[in-house]
């Protein structure tokens, strides 16, 4: 039976797969000869220069926040203060996203967060599908 692929979930971040069932994860490639972790599939490693095309891996979805800012001013219809941080997750994949639900005093460099998917604010492309997106939370949070 085909299914609708029309009106499955779009990524909205490069690294967002979607499953035939609309399940989403996130997608990495890991270099065989260096180990580093990039975002998107390359014909060779940019860190160590190997010919050899890294290889993709599902990543883990919680990882550490490197670093952050507390964001004040936006677009009109975003709501601020929000909070916009570099999390390494576990894996090696260095992601840049919201936090949510963490009081700001609270972020600390190393701090566990969670990745969570979302709906990329409700945006929906031509055809009326939505999009998946991320934002992170602390982790041990639902
Ligand atoms: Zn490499």
């Amino acid at each position: 039976m085909a299914s609708d692929t029309a009106t499955l979930p779009k990524p909205a971040h490069i690294t967002v797969r979607v499953g035939p069932d609309g399940a989403p994860n996130i997608e990495a490639f890991r270099c065989g000869d260096c180990d580093a972790v990039v975002t998107e599939q390359t014909i060779g490693c940019r860190a160590c220069g190997s010919r050899q095309s890294p290889q993709a891996f599902r990543s883990p979805e919680a990882g550490a926040l490197w670093t952050w800012s507390v964001v004040y001013r936006s677009y009109p219809g975003i709501e601020v203060p929000f909070v916009s941080a570099i999390v390494d997750l576990d894996g090696g994949l260095t992601l840049k996203g919201t936090v949510i639900g963490a009081d700001h005093d609270s972020l600390h460099q190393g701090m566990r967060l969670k990745l969570v998917f979302d709906d990329a604010g409700g945006a929906r492309d031509k055809e009326g599908a939505p999009y998946i997106g991320f934002h992170f939370i602390p982790e041990g949070d639902a």
